[in-house]
């Protein structure tokens, strides 16, 4: 188990998947062969695979103890799910929850599943099979989600011509929890959370994504979705990933994110960075790095 505090906070990350993906050339509309090569010595092994040509790509949840609320950020992918056309969700059987319990955390203590935007890896354990029936997997939860993501997601589980994973999505891991009254909506601007949390908006990977912020004692982490999926965008921040709904708009919620990392001393904590998970980022040029010595230069 890998527990990260931030001040009297406990991060613990829930493993569903760990492995090679999508092959990095077609992941990234903007990719660039050239300025791939230049950052591939760093990335690899941990984050890009030289001989596949694949990126390395966690999915897992954040599990945060903040003493008095346990809040579960994003809910991976879940077991026994249809997605046709997509390998890597269809019909899974992971020992998530297993996982979970083995952090010593029941399904019924959640008090908060957080969504950060309601795609197919995010809101998989939202619900799970009960006798032929979805049903919450987190029974004492309020499922935080946008109001404008929700919108657009039902919206397109209702188009003819949806993709049938993106309808199943919403149709067996969203529309359940919004049937139960479980579901409880953010619209717009910023909205505080369990006395250290702070809802933010960062559209573009979805039309209604949001990010959160905790802040416990002086210490900072910003728990940022898909505003970014591999370390590379550090460095090379303006690609986005073909997942993203509108890249100018992703690209400057990329880019405020990092800055905002920066300036606050922020730890990133990511929903799909592989080992080590999270990463300090600092400034380079008029750009971003990630500083690998920041827990160092702390210690000094
Ligand atoms: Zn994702």
């Amino acid at each position: 188990m890998q527990d990260r505090h931030i001040g009297d906070v406990r991060v613990t990350r829930i493993e569903e998947q760990m492995g090679p993906g999508f092959p990095a050339k077609d992941f990234f509309p903007e990719f660039d062969a050239e300025v791939f090569a230049a950052e591939a010595k760093w990335l690899a092994p941990n984050y890009y695979q030289p001989e596949s040509g694949k990126l390395v790509t966690s999915l897992h949840s954040w599990l945060v103890r903040t003493g008095k609320y346990t809040i579960l950020v994003d809910s991976c992918s879940g077991n026994h799910k249809p997605r046709p056309g997509m390998p890597r969700f269809d019909m899974l059987n992971t020992r998530y929850l297993e996982r979970l319990r083995e952090a010593g955390v029941e399904p019924e203590q959640i008090d908060f599943v957080m969504c950060t935007h309601l795609h197919v890896d995010h809101v998989g354990w939202n619900t799970r099979l009960d006798n032929g029936k979805w049903v919450p997997t987190f029974p004492n939860a309020k499922y935080v989600m946008s109001k404008t993501d929700h919108d657009f997601w039902a919206a397109e589980a209702k188009f003819p011509k949806t993709e049938a994973f993106i309808r199943n999505t919403y149709n067996d891991s969203v529309l359940p929890i919004v049937e139960a009254k479980k579901a409880e909506f953010v619209a717009g601007g910023e909205h505080e959370m369990c006395g250290c949390f702070r809802i933010k908006p960062a559209p573009g990977h979805t039309p209604g994504q949001i990010r959160l912020d905790l802040e416990s004692r002086g210490k900072r982490a910003i728990f940022s979705g898909d505003a970014l999926h591999n370390p590379v965008q550090v460095p090379v921040w303006k690609w986005n990933s073909v997942f993203c709904e509108d890249r100018d708009l992703a690209r400057k919620t990329r880019h405020t994110l990092l800055a905002d990392c920066v300036e606050q001393g922020a730890l990133l904590m990511p929903a799909h960075f592989a080992p080590p998970h999270a990463a300090y980022i600092k400034s380079k040029g008029d750009g971003f790095a990630l500083d690998w010595d920041h827990d160092n230069k702390r210690g000094r």
